[in-house]
């Protein structure tokens, strides 16, 4: 096929307290394969009044994972479908509740459940073989896009790559605004500025189309709206957006790319760990060369609210980390290819990446 065919969300709610719909869209399914729900909730929501609001039967399983330590691995998605075949069976459904981490996990676990053997096999491109189970996602913090894309992002021993296939959508999506109220300041502006930045490299491409374009043009509309505008900031009107903006971000990337940040990003994320949205903010203000309008709004953005980025960090990096990164970087050629053109390689060398990680 010469053109995308994308997969949406089948089913999307959206609205201030729309998580109470939580129950009665389950009933629905509640009966099917071994009858109960796997939820995945962020460790953040222990004790929270979000947890004992979650419609948990008697029969379900509630698992609360701690998202902070390390983005999803391979090895995590497969202990924990092991670990729910063995005890319990299969699960009628997997709902995730929490952010880009999290909606991954449901995502990939929801293949995984069918599909037999590590997930390590699956990273990549319509390798899955089989449909996963029923998976729902609430999401508690936006600007990933991961609630709405094709791909759930997992690290392995060899490779930070998705599974990426129609599959991996969601079924269903509650979009609350309500839920993202308690992310503080510093993650709000990161994930966020995830946002931001999936439209800036999805509009400065090859890639870029009528279709990519208009969402990525209302999506930075409503990001110039809560970091910018006048009523700037955590209001509930801006979460309203926020959520939006998130989804269409993601939607804009659908039929575009992401470009050079975001490989520096991957580098970032695999050889030192750090996330993926707070490794954006570290590359992007130093891509000034690649996209002037985009880091001057992203500078004045930091102004703003306040936020302060680490300089100087090329200082404690050896050459080899600096080279490990600008490998992992240069293995990304679809994003140098949206990026810098088709002739990518004439202009960009493994030089030119560790060039840019010495930036920052
Ligand atoms: P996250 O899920 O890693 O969470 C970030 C932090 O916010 C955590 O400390 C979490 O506990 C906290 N948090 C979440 N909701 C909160 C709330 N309501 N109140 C207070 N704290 C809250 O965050 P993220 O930035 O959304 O996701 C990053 C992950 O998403 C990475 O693993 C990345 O690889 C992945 N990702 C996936 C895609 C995709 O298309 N699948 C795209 C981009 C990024
Ligand atoms: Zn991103």
């Amino acid at each position: 096929m010469l053109h995308k065919n994308f997969k949406n969300i089948d089913k999307v709610v959206f609205g201030r307290g729309s998580f109470g719909n939580l129950g009665s869209i389950l009933a629905e399914k509640r009966n099917e394969n071994g009858r109960f729900f796997l939820f995945v909730v962020d460790q953040y929501f222990a004790g929270k009044d979000l947890l004992q609001r979650i419609p948990a039967q008697p029969e379900d399983m509630v698992k609360l994972i701690d998202v902070d330590p390390h983005e999803p691995t391979t090895d995590q998605i497969d202990q924990l479908r092991d670990e729910v075949l063995q005890t319990k069976g299969l699960p009628a459904g997997v709902i995730g509740i929490g952010g880009g981490s999290i909606m991954d996990i449901a995502k990939a676990v929801s293949l995984m459940f069918t599909n037999e053997g590590s997930s390590t096999l699956y990273q990549g491109l319509n390798l899955i073989k089989k449909p996963g189970i029923y998976h729902l996602g609430v999401p508690t913090i936006s600007g990933t896009g991961a609630e709405v894309s094709m791909t759930a992002v997992l690290t392995g021993p060899e490779k930070k790559l998705g599974l990426k296939c129609d599959w991996t959508v969601f079924n269903q999506v509650i979009l609350d605004p309500e839920l993202i109220a308690s992310v503080p300041r510093d993650k709000w502006f990161y994930t966020g500025m995830d946002t931001y930045i999936h439209c800036i490299e999805s509009e400065n491409g090859t890639l870029n189309n009528a279709y990519s374009h208009a969402f990525a043009e209302q999506s930075l509309k409503l990001c110039r709206d809560i970091y910018l505008g006048e009523q700037a900031g955590q209001t509930p009107e801006n979460d309203d957006k926020l959520m939006v903006a998130s989804m269409m971000g993601g939607l804009s990337l659908t039929y575009s790319e992401v470009g050079i940040c975001h490989a520096l990003s991957y580098g970032l994320s695999k050889i030192l760990h750090e996330k993926h949205c707070y490794a954006n903010c570290l590359a992007f203000q130093h891509l000034e060369d690649y996209y002037p309008e985009g880091v001057q709004e992203f500078k004045q953005m930091l102004a703003q609210h306040q936020i302060s980025l680490p300089q100087g960090l090329h200082r404690s990096w050896s050459d080899e980390t600096i080279t490990a990164m600008a490998q992992v970087a240069y293995n990304l050629p679809h994003m140098w290819n949206h990026a810098i053109g088709p002739d990518w390689k004439e202009k960009v060398t493994l030089d030119t990446i560790k060039d840019l990680y010495k930036r920052l």
